[in-house]
């Protein structure tokens, strides 16, 4: 069995934004939309600070789908749109999907962007991964773990990007992965571990 997860060094992210944009134009995210975000932690601003000047700290978070085994949106979802792959991806049927938003108000991180409009671009540029299907007004969205990419052994586009080395995606059911390592030598936290989503996104510096 494969059971992808994705590991991020926090002491190593310079919130550059990098993945960010490349999730935006690989999965040809429309304007106004990002599946995966940049946060600084302990406030609400991009690239604000926690503390009283002059004592202020900033720590970058990147968040995206926690990819959660026991998935909090999977289980609102009525339609079956929302489901888990063998790979352990969670991903959207779009066909499935009847744009419902229950799995918006139940994912505690916040992961799920909605199609409010006709998904357009400005620039009407073509990039963007060939494979990545459309998306229609009203449905669901979100990062997908780039079942493009990762299907075909490659990393996600985050992953791929990062400057500083800062992400690390791999198999966990592969106990020789680094992934799997950093797993069990790092002091790794999850996101939310009260609420019983069991993510597998894992932080640690
Ligand atoms: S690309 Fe890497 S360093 Fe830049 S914000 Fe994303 S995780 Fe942080
Ligand atoms: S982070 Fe949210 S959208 Fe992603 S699997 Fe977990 S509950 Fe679902
Ligand atoms: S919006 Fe779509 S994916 Fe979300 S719960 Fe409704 S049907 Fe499922």
């Amino acid at each position: 069995m494969t059971k992808y997860a994705i590991a991020i060094n926090t002491g190593r992210c310079v919130g550059c934004h990098t993945c960010s944009l490349a999730c935006k134009m690989s999965n040809n995210i429309p304007d106004g939309m990002l599946w995966n975000r940049v946060l600084t932690e302990g406030c609400d601003v991009i690239d604000g600070a926690q503390g009283t000047y002059p004592n202020l700290e900033r720590n970058y978070l990147p968040l995206a789908c926690q990819h959660c085994e026991n998935a909090a949106c999977l289980r609102a979802c009525p339609t079956g749109a929302t489901y888990k792959d063998e790979e352990g991806r969670v991903e959207i049927d779009y066909d499935k999907c009847i744009g419902c938003r229950m799995c918006m108000a139940a994912c505690p991180y916040n992961a799920r962007t909605f199609n409010w409009k006709e998904p357009k671009r400005i620039t009407g540029a073509d990039y963007g991964h060939k494979d990545v299907p459309a998306r229609k007004k009203g449905v669901m969205e979100k990062c997908t773990l780039c079942p493009e990419r990762t299907g075909e052994g490659k990393e996600p586009m985050c992953v791929a990007v990062c400057p500083a080395g800062a992400r690390v995606f791999g198999d966990l059911d592969d106990p020789d992965s680094e992934i799997s390592k950093l797993k069990r030598e790092r002091n790794v936290r999850i996101l939310l571990e009260d609420m019983g989503t069991k993510p597998q996104v894992f932080y640690f510096e």
